[in-house]
């Protein structure tokens, strides 16, 4: 009995107890670091502002372990970058169906705002200035290009206006 009160004694002073002992100190403070690190990469994924960065990593030391946790509760759901690609996702396809929007009123293939005529059927869908030759709007009084003025007799004088006008206005609305 004394003899075992002893070794146990001895098991408890032995240098190989507190080499033990500081050694699990030293894995649970590396651990407390890195949760904490692991919390300043994600926010900075995750959100804009540095000071709030910054809080999150004060909460990520703070309490050590929980404090981690509550912030994987509290962070934004998604990353930085996937918001970003999802914003440019959204403006792409509003371009594409604002584009799409764009199509001959007769065979309703799609047309550029710059055409004069319809590529697949050949219906005019604008005027083309006398002198630069751009394409003008309907509504157009001067050409926006070299401002000469559109003159609605010319206008009329082409055979295809009647069948035009109506189309365009369509477009419009
Ligand atoms: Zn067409
Ligand atoms: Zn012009």
């Amino acid at each position: 009995m004394l003899v075992a009160d002893n070794g146990i004694f001895d098991f408890f002073s032995h240098s190989t107890w507190i080499v033990i002992r500081n050694l699990t100190i030293f894995f649970v403070v590396v651990f407390w670091l890195a949760t904490a690190f692991w919390v300043y990469k994600d926010a900075r994924r995750r959100i804009e502002d540095p000071w709030l960065v910054g809080m999150a990593v004060v909460l990520g030391l703070v309490p050590p372990f929980i404090g981690p946790l509550v912030y994987m509760l509290f962070r934004p759901p998604e990353y930085l970058e996937d918001r970003r690609e999802r914003e440019l996702e959204i403006k792409a396809m509003e371009q594409r169906l604002s584009r799409r929007d764009l199509h001959c009123p007769v065979c309703r293939a799609e047309v550029d705002q710059s055409f004069l005529v319809c590529p697949v059927c050949t219906t005019r869908l604008r005027q083309a200035c006398r002198n630069c030759k751009q394409p003008l709007e309907a509504l157009w009084q001067v050409c926006p290009f070299c401002e000469t003025p559109v003159e609605p007799a010319a206008v009329e004088s082409f055979g295809e206006t009647q069948a035009l006008s109506p189309p365009r206005r369509e477009r419009r609305a």
